[in-house]
């Protein structure tokens, strides 16, 4: 078996980043004619990174070329990109059991990634898991298991949100129009309410705060002239809007929409497929809000890159489904399980929440001296932990310094309309953050000169 490397040699006495080509490199510009013919074009491809190999926050490509990883491949790889102790992980288990189906047997590792990742949910009692291989997918049996278990037809989810692109996801994600068009019809029965502090100011391009939008809309439109609150199964709500824009609700916004499906009988469903698994520095980000979901989805961090997602519930409410009800071949595959159990202890016992909270109060002032260095085209600096947005004026001068930032080694990724996120993985170090601060100020002064 490879013996994993904790300091590759491919990487030793190097600076990170380190650019020796132009972007992409001559290796890189193959991948990209290859890929170009053959892949489908719905692909959205950010800029031109061809990542060969990574290790923590690095990436290095075909040409030789080392990036600083502020993506983390999406917000996935939590522990960093091939943390020795997940490839440990995943070889054994490689080595002895790829694959037998969950959904119709026992497998022993399976059971074992329930407990270990119901122990970390802010859900009390009893709690079932069911394990997919993706957030979107996590998204649908959570919708399933929501009309299933209280019998009424409606869905609800916020404006700006994303849950993913499967049918029943996509119906409930809100956050571009092309992400629906083409589609229709869509799922019935999915309805959407603005989110906490959703406006932007024409004027200044800043956050205006409205905590009673949401509330005014369910109570005094929505629950008034389309559907009964009787007839609503759940909110989906992100407890950090991720895609959306990288914002986060006040607590009390929080708190309230739990009140309101408290008062109805709504179930309150936290899809923290991007903000779960430590980003914010708690485990969950709804545990921010001091608030107990009925249902929470994970996906993306939680097993470092792995294809594994999941949704879990109060035993009671998830005991309302029998058998053959849901199902999936590959959900929980022990192979993917290996990776998040591993995932799991490392987070745990590296202090990797805690490093989010300690690395992200450190980028934070940094980005608002930016922000007040350029205040003409840095609108907003937000964000908790490693889960940070620069919201900037307009699309093209954000679009404008992720393609810089990436010139000189930076990978950071646009969200929102015109919002960089920032979502290193949680193992990120303090000088990789002061590097990263200081290609992306350098990134933002040539935009705005
Ligand atoms: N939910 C949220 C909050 C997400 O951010 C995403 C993906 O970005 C999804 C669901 C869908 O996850 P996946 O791409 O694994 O299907």
């Amino acid at each position: 078996m490879t013996q994993v490397e904790m300091n590759p040699t491919w990487l030793a006495d190097r600076p990170v980043p380190d650019i020796r080509t132009a972007l992409p490199g001559p290796e890189g510009q193959k991948v990209l004619d290859r890929d170009g013919s053959v892949t489908s074009p719905s692909l959205p491809r950010a800029y031109p990174l061809v990542p060969a190999r990574g290790h923590g926050a690095v990436i290095e490509d075909p040409d030789g070329n080392l990036f600083l990883d502020f993506n983390a491949g999406i917000a996935v790889n939590s522990t960093g990109h091939c943390h020795p102790r997940v490839v440990e992980a995943v070889q054994a288990q490689a080595a002895q059991l790829l694959h037998y189906s969950a959904s119709d047997f026992y497998l022993p590792i399976y059971s074992q990634m329930c407990e270990a990742l119901a122990r970390t949910l802010p859900i009390s009692g009893p709690k079932r898991v069911f394990l997919t291989n993706s957030g979107a997918e996590a998204v649908e049996g959570s919708i399933k298991l929501a009309r299933y278990a209280t019998g009424r037809p409606y869905v609800i989810s916020f404006y700006g949100a994303f849950h993913g692109r499967t049918y029943g996801a996509v119906s409930l994600t809100a956050s571009k129009a092309k992400y629906h068009t083409g589609f229709g019809p869509l799922l019935p029965g999915v309805l959407h309410a603005p989110y906490a502090f959703s406006e932007r100011d024409p004027e200044t391009g800043a956050r205006v705060h409205d905590e009673d939008a949401t509330f005014d809309y369910l109570e005094n439109t929505l629950f008034r002239y389309e559907v009964s609150p009787t007839e609503v199964a759940a909110i989906f709500l992100e407890p950090v809007q991720g895609e959306g824009g990288y914002i986060v609700p006040p607590a009390a916004w929080v708190q309230r929409l739990r009140e309101v499906c408290d008062r109805h009988g709504i179930l309150l469903v936290a899809d923290e497929v991007q903000s779960g698994m430590g980003r914010t520095g708690k485990m969950w980000a709804i545990e921010l809000a001091d608030v107990e979901p009925d249902v929470i989805i994970s996906a993306k961090g939680i097993a470092s890159g792995l294809p594994l997602g999941a949704f879990a519930a109060k035993a009671e409410l998830m005991e309302k489904w029998g058998a053959g009800a849901h199902g999936s071949t590959y959900g929980g595959s022990p192979v993917a399980c290996a990776a998040g159990l591993a995932t799991l202890e490392t987070i745990q016992s590296e202090g990797l929440v805690e490093n989010a909270t300690k690395i992200g109060e450190e980028l934070v002032p940094g980005l608002k001296a930016l922000q007040s260095r350029f205040p003409k085209i840095i609108t907003d600096v937000r964000g908790v932990g490693l889960m940070l947005g620069v919201e900037f004026r307009t699309p093209e001068q954000a679009a404008d310094v992720q393609q810089r930032a990436f010139e000189q080694g930076l990978l950071v990724l646009e969200c929102g309309e015109s919002t960089i996120r920032m979502s290193p993985p949680l193992v990120v170090t303090p000088e990789q953050a002061q590097t990263a601060l200081r290609i992306f100020g350098d990134s933002v002064a040539a935009v705005a000169e």
